[in-house]
């Protein structure tokens, strides 16, 4: 080992956590190291998450669209599909971003330097990495999450691949299982759908998108049904067998045991957080039963110089601009001695779906917990005239309220661009508007973006009856 070189903070990680770190850090003019290993810099979001998904779905959703040809005068003929060229074209956009967004953007952070490397924490302010030992004042622990394997037994030897194979891989299975029913399950069964793979999802729980409205989930189970992928509920997997290639999943469901066969399994179970072989119990930080870092609301563990932020802290949303801000913030409130956090009541989620499921504070179940009472309306997007005029009314919206003061605590959408109506959402939410403060406004005429106004209404008015300008 060679000897400890001092810094001011250690960030562990190179995703959008610890990325958003060094930059405040640099800011305050700290001296600072970031180490990355396993994913190149940029972390999850860039390389294998958010960005490659998206251009994925969005040409799924092309070509979706092109064979649906059902705009009415329009007839679209498409080649063949070549995914190869698809796959090519977003891991040359991931490296892009990668070097515009992430690797030149370090080369401008004159206070931080790069190590690439395996971090372990060995006391609270030690952390070896490439056989050398450096010292800081604070230590921020951004090593983020990896697909959960679920204890199936004969997985591992039938095989399976995680979003990172199913972003690489050029040629596109027969028969596709897709275990779990988040954003990430829900956003790959219906791309590969949508790449004529026959899509089976399969669902633990008794609906999919377990934390939105039931009745939305139940809206989007109906929408991706009808474009061929078959859902299964309140199914579990006991075990896999394989044969010549073929993969048979052995289920359970309430309709009793059933057989799947398939050519491959992408495992969508969750992420577990990076906390393994990390030293923790060395520097004495404390992990709940997940394995995530337990922090206080500023980002804190149960060591005083040690801050964790993104994926691997046990913190309620594991996404994006979270891992971002709570890597900004942790820094802030370290080195900058601020006590700043993030109000998740008004921090929107989005699955990519089409329709996208969207939401921002509350459900309703989660109003009946805490206050016993809920003011909720649900409208469909039947009522919405720009869903009427493209055909797109299989959505709705939820709203729920504050029966007392009307302030509207949480908004749930499944629509087109649901990700972008739920910026709205978040600022009413932020701003803790009221029923009347969004019937007061004047959204633009023919938008989605009606849709917030339209079901405002509806807590006081018969929206059936309501004319267009109104
Ligand atoms: C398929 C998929 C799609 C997603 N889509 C979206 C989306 O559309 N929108 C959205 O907001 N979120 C999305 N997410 C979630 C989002 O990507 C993550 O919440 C976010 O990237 C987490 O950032 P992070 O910095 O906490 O961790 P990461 O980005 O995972 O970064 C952690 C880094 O630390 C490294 N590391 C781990 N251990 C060590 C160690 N001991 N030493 C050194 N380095 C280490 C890791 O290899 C990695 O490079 C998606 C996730 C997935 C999987």
């Amino acid at each position: 080992m060679s000897k400890t070189t001092n810094y001011d903070l250690i960030i562990i990680g190179g995703g959008a956590a610890a990325f958003a770190a060094a930059i405040r850090a640099n800011e305050l003019g700290a001296n600072t190291v970031m180490i990355n290993d396993g994913l190149p810099l940029g972390g999850t979001c860039v390389n294998v998450g958010c960005v490659p998904t998206k251009a994925l779905l969005h040409i799924a959703e092309a070509r979706h669209n092109a064979l649906l040809n059902n705009i009415p005068g329009l007839d679209v003929t498409i080649e063949p599909f070549d995914f190869a060229t698809a796959i090519a074209h977003e891991t040359a956009l991931v490296g892009e971003m990668r070097s515009e967004k992430y690797a030149n953007v370090l080369e401008h952070l004159e206070h931080v330097r790069l190590i690439e490397g395996r971090a372990k924490l060995i006391s609270t302010h030690e952390v070896t990495v490439n056989e050398q030992t450096l010292y800081a004042d604070n230590i921020l622990l951004a090593t983020g999450s990896t697909v959960t394997t679920p204890d199936i037994p004969g997985l591992s030897e039938a095989g399976y691949i995680t979003h990172i194979a199913a972003l690489r891989n050029t040629t596109l299975p027969k028969r596709l299982a897709v275990i779990g029913s988040g954003p990430v399950g829900l956003e790959f069964a219906q791309m590969f759908s949508r790449f004529g793979v026959e899509v089976t999802l399969l669902a633990r729980g008794k609906r999919i998108a377990k934390n939105t409205e039931p009745v939305l989930s139940q809206r989007l189970a109906t929408a991706l049904g009808a474009e061929g992928i078959t859902i299964h509920t309140e199914t579990t997997v006991e075990h896999v067998t394989v044969n010549s290639g073929i993969k048979t999943l052995n289920l359970h469901s309430p309709s009793g045991p059933e057989t799947l066969q398939v050519d491959e399994i992408l495992l969508a179970t969750g992420k577990t957080p990076n906390t393994a072989g990390l030293g923790l119990q060395s520097a004495g930080v404390d992990i709940d039963s997940r394995g995530a870092i337990i922090v206080s609301t500023d980002y804190r563990t149960s060591v005083e110089n040690i801050f964790a932020a993104g994926d691997v802290a046990a913190l309620p949303l594991r996404l994006e601009p979270t891992a971002g801000k709570e890597g900004t913030l942790a820094v802030s409130n370290t080195l900058n001695h601020e006590m700043r956090t993030i109000d998740f009541d008004s921090t929107p989620f989005t699955a990519f779906t089409d329709p996208e499921l969207a939401g921002v504070g509350w459900t309703e179940a989660e109003m009946m917990k805490r206050l016993g009472t809920c003011l909720c309306k649900t409208v469909s997007f039947e009522h919405v005239p720009r869903a009427i005029i493209t055909g797109r009314t299989e959505g709705a919206i939820t709203i729920v309220a504050d029966p007392e003061t009307r302030i509207i605590r949480g908004v749930h959408i499944l629509a087109p661009h649901a990700g972008e109506l739920i910026a709205q959402a978040m600022m009413i939410a932020k701003n803790q508007n009221t029923i009347a403060d969004v019937v007061d406004s004047l959204p633009m005429f023919p938008t989605l973006a009606e849709s917030l106004k339209i079901a405002a209404i509806s807590f006081d008015v018969d929206i059936s009856k309501l004319s267009c300008c109104v």
